[in-house]
């Protein structure tokens, strides 16, 4: 298996070789696929399985296939349970989408709101963020998750832990019914399946 027969752009492929990466890890393999072809998708994989590219790489895609009608609005949004990992996954998003027109930023507690709210104006098509803050942002009417495309929670099982889930379904309610969910988590407890259900649509299950 190599990364040019999972359908991704040119653009993209230039950005893994440029990582040196010559083939993609199992969760890759399976999940490009099918979030290229729009799929909701529940995945078991700990961190180091190359899970971030696995939804980083076929998102971008998705952004990049479809322009926006010149909104300003966030189209992405990746929640994550810490400060971080939302740097990581940032990382990942700025990585692999060198080569294309994304705008991408984080949002998490303990730092000052103003610079949020001021970046948040400006227009974000790429958001990661943690539960809390971005409830804060929403309550506030700063920040506008009605148009959000695709979804990601990541190590969902670990935000579960540290008990977000009431701000999670806060959040998914402000969420399109119509969109795209990918649950990230290291393994697919009786907690998570009750979370994934109403959550995901006919998900494609992947354990790694
Ligand atoms: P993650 O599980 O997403 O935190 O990724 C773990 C590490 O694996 C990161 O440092 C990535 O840069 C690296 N990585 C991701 N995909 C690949 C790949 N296909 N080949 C080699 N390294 C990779």
């Amino acid at each position: 298996m190599s990364f040019d027969q999972l359908g991704l752009s040119a653009a993209l492929l230039r950005a893994v070789s440029a990582q040196g990466y010559d083939t993609p890890t199992p969760i890759q393999a399976a999940a490009i696929p099918a979030v290229l072809k729009g799929r909701d998708v529940m995945a078991a994989a700990q961190t180091g399985t190359g899970k971030t590219a696995g939804f980083t790489l076929p998102l971008l895609q998705h952004l990049a296939a479809r322009k926006p009608e010149g909104g300003r609005h966030v189209r992405v949004l990746i929640i994550t349970p810490t400060r971080e990992l939302t740097a990581q996954v940032q990382e990942s998003v700025q990585t692999y989408g060198r080569h294309l027109p994304m705008r991408s930023m984080v949002i998490y507690g303990g730092v000052g709101m103003h610079g949020q709210v001021q970046r948040l104006r400006r227009g974000v098509d790429i958001l990661v963020a943690t539960p809390g803050r971005l409830l804060d942002h929403l309550r506030q009417g700063t920040v506008d998750l009605s148009r959000v495309e695709h979804l990601v929670l990541d190590e969902a099982d670990r935000m579960l832990d540290m008990g977000f889930i009431h701000d999670i379904r806060k959040l998914i309610a402000a969420l399109p019914e119509q969109r795209q969910t990918l649950l990230f988590s290291a393994t697919f407890s009786k907690e998570i399946r009750n979370l994934s259900r109403g959550m995901l649509k006919d998900p494609v299950e992947i354990e790694v």
